[in-house]
């Protein structure tokens, strides 16, 4: 390395380090699970996207072991050349079936569906109109695509139809709306009945990332569009096996079969990057007979929510207005969010605090997620400590 690009490295560290913005990581010694344990000591854990609990589910791990048995360890191909076993088509015709569209392609992760499947659909004739909360993934995938690029403010539908508007006026050919299905800094759900009824208006596609929702929103756990009952408008589903379903690795697209069909020819992350391990996508059938059947995981979910909301508000946390298993509690100031989330951890709730440039500036939060592996005394438990917590720090005066 020259000592000119050493010292610019060592520079850029050194400033995230001073504006406070280091991120650190604490390795867990245990499964994923409510119950995690960091360095020796035993912690609730209030930041999974484990939204279902299934992270540790025996079933998931039987199904796990039985595939490495007979399917082996790895693919060591992409999908085109011998990177296809029968378990990945099985798969993708399971999401396909749950998700109620013609058909799915699986990814090495939801990054890679998003950065995948523009380029292939739109080109330079061709408008993409994106919600500015989008995920980072999202806004990389409409970065590499060569459709003219619109954006609206978070879920405003008038900007929205002033972004529509303007594609038609500069003569888009076609037309694409991408929003996640969740706001995941916020747990705020996409307005998908406006967002759908003004594609209609305006003939536009819509393409729904919705991986902080499947497995736990709408009837079954099918995600958003069926949330709000408007599935049959949404063109294109992005989704993660990371999150609610089991919480390995994984991301696919479910759509249209000419959309499938073309993304699977087209897309690069598809066409350069390994097949996932059988293993894992064997584990994912099964997860989605645990979602379908899930209800009581759902209930479970969202009693949860509901009592942990509740419990924060009593005790006088400012929190956001929802129904989403995510609760961000509001902080404000970025270093007391620290402070607050540092004290948290001494006190065995693990949670995450967030702040600029994730979150606007003034509007550090820690966001909390509950799932269904949580009891009702391990919230008590952890309400008793963001309380404490709470009126140590002078987040509560
Ligand atoms: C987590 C997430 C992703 C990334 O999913 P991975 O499968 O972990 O790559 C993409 N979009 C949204 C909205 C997410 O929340």
């Amino acid at each position: 390395m020259t000592p000119d690009f050493h010292a610019h490295l060592t520079r850029t560290l050194a400033e995230i380090e001073a504006a406070g913005l280091m991120k650190h990581e604490h390795p867990i010694g245990t499964a994923q699970s409510a119950h995690i344990e960091v360095g020796g000591r035993e912690l609730l854990n209030l930041c999974a996207n484990n939204y279902l609990g299934l992270a540790d589910h025996p079933d998931l791990i039987a199904a796990a072991q039985e595939a490495l048995e007979k399917d082996g360890y790895g693919m060591a191909s992409v999908r085109f050349i011998c990177g296809t076993n029968t378990v990945h088509r099985a798969l993708e015709e399971r999401l396909a079936q749950f998700l109620e569209k013609d058909d799915a392609i699986l990814f090495a992760a939801c990054f890679d569906a998003n950065g995948g499947l523009f380029e292939p659909l739109l080109g330079p004739e061709d408008a993409v109109i994106s919600d500015a909360l989008n995920h980072a993934s999202i806004i990389d995938g409409i970065r590499l695509c060569k459709a003219r690029r619109y954006r609206y403010a978070n879920s405003d539908m008038d900007d929205l139809e002033t972004q529509l508007k303007a594609a038609r006026a500069d003569g888009a050919r076609h037309v694409m709306i991408a929003t996640d299905g969740v706001f995941s800094m916020d747990g705020y759900l996409a307005k998908l009945p406006e967002i759908t009824a003004l594609a209609g208006r305006y003939d536009a596609l819509v393409m729904v990332d919705d991986c902080h929702a499947t497995g736990f929103m709408g009837p079954q756990g099918r995600g958003m569009p069926h949330h709000h009952g408007v599935d049959h408008k949404v063109d294109i589903l992005t989704g993660t096996l990371g999150k609610a379903l089991g919480g390995a690795i994984g991301g696919y697209i479910a759509g249209p079969q000419a959309v499938i069909d073309l993304l699977r020819q087209r897309a690069r992350p598809y066409l350069f990057s390994n097949s996932l391990p059988p293993a894992i996508a064997a584990a994912s059938i099964v997860a989605l007979r645990l979602v379908e059947q899930g209800d009581d995981l759902r209930e479970r979910l969202f009693n949860n929510a509901r009592y942990w909301r509740d419990g924060l508000a009593q005790r006088g946390f400012d929190l956001l207005e929802g129904e989403h298993p995510i609760v961000p509690v509001m902080i404000g100031d970025a270093a007391l969010s620290q402070r607050m989330a540092d004290r948290l951890f001494d006190l065995g709730v693990y949670v995450a605090g967030f702040f600029f440039p994730v979150v606007p500036r003034g509007t550090a939060r820690i966001r909390t997620q509950m799932n269904a592996a949580l009891t009702q005394k391990d919230l008590d438990r952890a309400l008793d400590a963001f309380a404490r917590a709470g009126q140590e720090t002078g987040v509560l005066s």
